[in-house]
């Protein structure tokens, strides 16, 4: 009797067991369909068995093995379940979530055959002097046709808007797709940029690494992070190695992409995030799996492709929250990795200029080994001088004082770019009544809703609730409401009506709603087409805007006093990136930082360009306090409509935990943050321990108790390692 265990998408954390026909090979990591109460659905066969534990007559047999994939290899599949096992998620939904949608479907997926293009005779006999000239790409590719054919890969390379090019050509019939005689054999690297010692010595020491090892690459902003990758993937390419590079956001792919084909023009890269189609990522996910794309650049759902031949793994800005993935299998892409580079015995680089407080600890304490970069690589880009700007006697009523307006002027005058940067968009975080004081609050939410001025409505940002802005208040009648505080429109409005002639762009996330927005606007910012920037994070990070020297940072202060521990780690971390912006070519940058408290130690350390001091600062605290990184947290939470079943619910959960008596500490019953969201109401429960493998053992007993408190209608999940709270 065959048996084989499958792992199915439930929400229980249990494999099934069917038979399997004898004529039916099968292994493990291979896909099936299997009959689940009325249902067909596909699992994957994580193990094969002789015997099971259930009666013969409740075993149902396997309908179908599908051949259309190679396994998951054992490697995946132990990464996997690692996962499940460590962050307490059903074994199926782990292994199911890494899969891409096409692959959870029975329907066949083929990886399709590699493409070259050349010139069609039409196109053989274009005169190119006689196109015009502001097809500027298409003309390159065209050019570079003219010397032969050439891989997608090849033709990616030429530039960033390459695919769309290449797509109108094929359809003026001038170029034409055929199937690739053999893969490209060549390894070209184009050698741009010399190294300083420091890069080398990093790149050095990572190339002598043996099996597995961990690094931390800190390198300021601006110090050439990626021209250290570059150099590390050179050499494992040309072994034949492939590479894992994760980075936290799709906004930065594209740019990224670009650059890594434009050093790599032969070898096969695939980018793997949310922002593919479904037809796409499949793709990709096997040209990964199947080893003919050598560099693999991904969002954190990347960290689970299997890569016959990987070499080496990258987490650029290692620090960055978005690793972590909020619902579902609660997993950090950045620990996933370092456990899987451990299980592959190959090394792995965390790079960024604000390590997250665990990577550092790690680093100080020996278990990682801590590569720096402390010099700007271009010799004419300096540090930009930070200076606060103390608003705490300062009226301004629109947000921006005397002093940044002056500075705004000076940049504008000289034909620089700004940056004014505030972590909030819309018009104004709330709208309120100056009569009775009514504030407009999300009936849903317990948070308030946020004036859009431009299409003149009141959006909840927690649950996407929108009205229409009312007319009086709804409380009184009095028709004088007032909007309260600062958003990105706000400021937009404001500097426009004191710069009347400044061409300014505001970059947030309701700008650049629009597929290919942000692609445009960095454009026009690259062209210098934009005086002043106003925007959200998403300016902060990775971007190169060489004329650019001031970034004004407007109401950083709430987060100095948050509830969340981690607040002014991440402040600290958003604000050396945002600064990093300014000075990067070879004009002197400087940062402005409107604060009440100026004196605080992280101001000061920003002015210091003193990440290490900041840290330092940060880590004694952490340990007087019992703060991760010394101690390991795991958080449940729960959320419903009825607040006395919330609260029942989390009341059983901490006696089933407090009656366990392991060495865990378990603190009491909270509302969370955001205490109703979307008409739930939300609670949390801590549990921590200074061992992270004691309080392992307690989830491992604590789990099936939980699963056995009656929770019909909530929503409850175990968050280990968290990060929000
Ligand atoms: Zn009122
Ligand atoms: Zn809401």
């Amino acid at each position: 009797m065959r048996i084989v265990r499958v792992a199915l998408d439930v929400p229980l954390s249990t494999l099934f067991d069917y038979y399997v026909a004898e004529n039916m090979p099968v292994v493990a990591g291979q896909r099936v369909v299997v009959p689940f109460g009325h249902r067909q659905v596909v699992g994957v066969v994580m193990e094969l068995a002789a015997s099971s534990d259930f009666a013969a007559t409740r075993i149902k047999e396997v309908v179908q093995v599908l051949n259309d994939v190679s396994p998951l290899p054992a490697e995946m599949l132990k990464l996997l379940r690692f996962c499940s096992d460590y962050y307490h998620h059903p074994v199926g939904m782990t292994v199911l979530s890494a899969l891409p949608t096409r692959l959870r479907n029975p329907q066949a997926v083929v990886l399709k055959q590699a493409l070259t293009y050349s010139l069609s005779d039409s196109g053989k006999a274009l005169d190119l002097d006689q196109l015009p000239k502001r097809k500027q790409v298409q003309l390159r590719i065209l050019r570079a046709l003219q010397e032969g054919s050439l891989s997608a890969a090849q033709i990616k390379a030429i530039s960033a808007t390459a695919p769309a090019a290449l797509k109108q050509l094929i359809e003026a019939g001038w170029v034409e797709a055929g199937e690739a005689s053999a893969p490209c054999a060549k390894f070209t690297f184009n050698e741009e940029h010399r190294l300083t010692a420091e890069q080398q010595a990093a790149v050095d020491a990572v190339n002598r690494a043996q099996g597995f090892a961990a690094f931390l690459l800190h390198g300021i902003t601006g110090s050439g992070k990626t021209e250290v990758y570059v150099h590390l993937l050179q050499q494992i390419l040309q072994r034949g190695g492939q590479v894992l590079l994760l980075v936290p956001e799709i906004n930065l792919t594209p740019q990224l992409e670009y650059y890594f084909r434009s050093r790599f023009p032969d070898t096969e890269l695939v980018s793997l995030h949310s922002g593919l189609n479904e037809g796409e990522r499949t793709q990709n996910w096997l040209l990964a799996q199947s080893g003919r794309a050598r560099i693999i650049l991904g969002t954190r759902l990347a960290v689970f492709t299997p890569l016959p031949n990987l070499a080496l793994i990258i987490v650029d800005e290692e620090h960055d929250a978005s690793f972590k993935q909020q619902d579902g299998l609660h997993y950090s892409a950045r620990d996933v990795a370092i456990f899987r580079a451990n299980a592959r015995a190959v090394p792995i680089v965390l790079g960024s200029a604000t390590p997250s407080l665990e990577s550092y600890y790690n680093a100080k304490s020996g278990r990682y080994t801590l590569l720096k970069l402390t010099e700007r690589a271009s010799q004419l880009a300096q540090l930009p001088s930070v200076r606060c700007i103390n608003i705490s006697n300062e009226l301004m009523p629109e947000g921006i004082s005397q002093q940044l307006l002056s500075a705004l002027g000076e940049r504008l005058l000289r034909g620089e770019q700004s940056l004014v940067f505030i972590n909030r968009r819309g018009y104004a975080p709330v709208l309120m009544c100056t009569a009775c004081g009514w504030l407009s609050g999300c009936p849903n939410c317990a948070g308030k809703m946020v004036l859009h001025l431009k299409d003149r409505r009141l959006r909840c940002h927690h649950c996407g609730h929108q009205t229409r802005v009312p007319p009086a208040c709804p409380s009184c009648g009095n028709a004088d409401l007032q909007p309260v505080g600062i958003g990105t429109q706000r400021i937009e409005t404001a500097l426009q009506a004191h710069f009347p002639d400044a061409r300014i762009l505001r970059v947030d996330r309701d700008s650049t709603r629009n597929k290919g927005t942000w692609n445009a606007m960095r454009k026009q910012i690259q062209d210098e087409a934009v005086d002043i920037l106003v925007g959200t994070q998403m300016l902060a990070k990775g971007h190169d805007f060489h004329n650019l020297t001031l970034v004004c940072v407007l109401s950083p202060d709430s987060a100095l006093y948050s509830g969340d521990f981690r607040a002014s780690e991440k402040l600290f971390a958003q604000l050396a990136q945002v600064s990093g912006r300014a000075g990067r070519g070879d004009k002197p940058g400087e940062v402005l930082v409107q604060t009440a408290f100026p004196e605080h130690p992280l101001f000061r350390a920003l002015r210091a360009h003193d990440y290490d001091a900041w840290a330092a600062t940060l880590l004694t605290e952490r340990e007087q306090a019992g703060f991760p990184p010394f101690v390991y947290q795991v958080l449940l939470r729960c959320e419903g409509k009825q607040e006395a079943e919330v609260y029942e619910f989390m009341r059983q959960a901490r006696s089933a935990a407090t009656g366990l008596v392991m060495q865990v500490e378990v603190y009491g019953v909270v509302a969370a943050a955001m205490p109703r969201r979307a008409n739930h109401i939300r609670v949390q429960l801590l549990v921590q321990s200074d061992a992270r493998k004691s309080l392992q053992q307690f989830l491992r007993k604590w789990q099936p108790l939980l699963e056995a408190i009656p929770a019909k209608q909530l929503r409850w999940s175990v968050d280990v390692d968290p990060l929000e709270f």
